[in-house]
């Protein structure tokens, strides 16, 4: 560990730092991740194959163990299943939760959020039974031949969320204490939250968090539409004066899920119109090349109509993404904010389930970089990884968890990985002349790490433990 030594002159105050020869680097920057839901996720009980989760009797000795600390009939929220990963190989039912709690209504949210299990206590208390109907878009799964809910349940998050009361206070603050103490012990110095669903509520919320001290890390965050309307009736510099959370685009789902494109192309240009008419940076959420490039003829149309240098806009994910879009996106100075630790944590599904041709451009950091676009790497938490070490492991490795590799010719180097989450990510949030780098003028977030990235085998960059996270010049962190 550094030596901290207090010292100065009568006049000034400052810390010397004997870092003993160990790697600093510009604190890192986290430019899409997704805060209260990694609160909710730290509030319950964590069933992801990191936490050690892979079979379903891992998964019931965690709920019976927080059953044991749970008052009888208070809900049990279970985080980040992920049946791929369990023995089984198959998602949990009501009676698999039954048998680890009777008494408490237990909900376990599957890693992508697009499943959930509840228990027989649950299902009773919501009220989901032989007779429900499915609501729109949404699925019960049944047993045979009985007709009865397996538990099982897709696309209900939003009905879910109106039938099952908030994690108490109590919970939640906990869970934003453990995604704060996570940010810090990995060297997140600023962060963006990305979610489609934050409006002013979630921007008092969060605001507050900072002001308790409950979180340390720089945050800003993008509004959804109605956010964004809502920040248009105000005056949005006074109100980002009066709190402590800049506001920094919009975000805009694409979605290609439900068969054809939603929104559609025509309410597309128009959202993204409005808000680059209103100098708001947009960032859409994009998988498919087919949205990337849906996403593109809408930020197209609206430079044609009012051409800006410096506009912000950025797409989200870019998962698919061929040369001839890489070179587009290029042209019209868009940046892509991406995932590279994705490929790790899902990279074996990856191979199994997208066909070749697919996987050629798949993640194509290399293609990204060499066609000119701009790219900055981030989590996405929960639902991957936070760790932005893991991150630049798989950029520059494409190795998935279990070693086999995804699309090796997308290899990046180790300068330009890390850059994704110092340079790269500050250019993304807006911050590109006050973070990023460690030069004068610069604002003083840094990590120290116990090794210098440079001198470890590429398979052992995410081993690397950060020492130090200092924030603004103060020591937030140590390990
Ligand atoms: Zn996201």
């Amino acid at each position: 560990m550094p030596a901290v030594r207090d010292a100065g002159t009568e006049h000034s105050y400052f810390q010397v730092i004997d870092c003993r020869g160990r790697a600093v680097l510009p604190g890192f920057i986290d430019a899409h991740l997704h805060l209260t839901a990694m609160a909710h996720y730290h509030g319950g009980v964590d069933l992801g194959p990191d936490a050690g989760v892979l079979s379903l009797g891992d998964l019931q000795r965690c709920i019976r163990e927080q059953a044991r600390k749970t008052p009888d009939g208070a809900w049990i929220r279970g985080n980040g299943y992920n049946e791929f990963y369990l023995a089984e190989k198959r998602h949990p039912t009501r009676r698999d939760l039954d048998a680890a709690s009777p008494r408490h209504p237990v909900k376990i949210t599957h890693r992508s959020g697009h499943a959930h299990v509840l228990n027989s206590r649950a299902l009773e208390l919501v009220g989901i039974s032989l007779h429900s109907e499915e609501p729109p878009g949404g699925l019960i799964d049944r047993e045979l031949p009985s007709g009865e809910p397996s538990g099982l349940l897709f696309e209900m998050g939003s009905t879910l969320a109106r039938l099952i009361p908030d994690p108490e206070e109590q919970a939640l603050m906990r869970g934003v204490e453990k995604a704060n103490q996570q940010l810090l012990s990995l060297g997140i110095t600023s962060l963006q939250d990305a979610t489609a669903g934050n409006g002013l509520e979630q921007w008092h919320a969060m605001g507050k968090w900072l002001e308790q001290g409950r979180l340390r890390s720089r945050v800003s965050m993008m509004l959804g539409w109605e956010g964004f309307q809502a920040v248009k009736r105000e005056n949005r510099d006074a109100l980002e004066k009066s709190g402590r959370i800049k506001i920094r685009g919009l975000k805009i789902i694409l979605d290609q899920s439900r068969g054809g494109f939603f929104p559609g192309q025509d309410e597309l240009d128009a959202m993204v119109l409005e808000a680059h008419r209103a100098e708001w940076p947009v960032a859409i959420h994009a998988v498919e090349a087919e949205t990337v490039a849906s996403a593109c003829d809408s930020l197209e149309k609206a430079l044609a109509e009012s051409p800006r240098q410096g506009h912000g806009h950025r797409i989200e994910h870019c998962s698919q993404c061929p040369p001839a879009l890489a070179r587009r996106l290029a042209g019209l100075g868009v940046m892509v904010v991406t995932q590279p630790a994705f490929f790790w944590a899902h990279g074996e599904r990856y191979l199994q389930t997208i066909d070749r041709d697919d996987q050629q451009w798949l993640y194509p950091l290399r293609t990204l970089l060499e066609s000119g676009v701009k790219v900055a790497g981030s989590s996405d938490a929960p639902l991957a990884p936070l760790a932005p070490l893991a991150g630049v492991q798989a950029a520059v490795t494409r190795l998935e968890r279990n070693g086999q590799s995804v699309n090796s010719r997308e290899k990046i180097g180790l300068r330009q990985a890390l850059n994704l989450y110092a340079r790269a990510g500050a250019l993304a949030i807006g911050e590109g002349s006050r973070r990023g780098a460690l030069a004068p003028g610069m604002l003083a977030d840094l990590v120290v790490l116990d090794q210098d990235p440079f001198a470890v085998p590429v398979e052992a960059i995410q081993d690397i433990k950060v020492d130090t996270t200092i924030i603004g010049g103060e020591v937030v962190w140590q390990a």
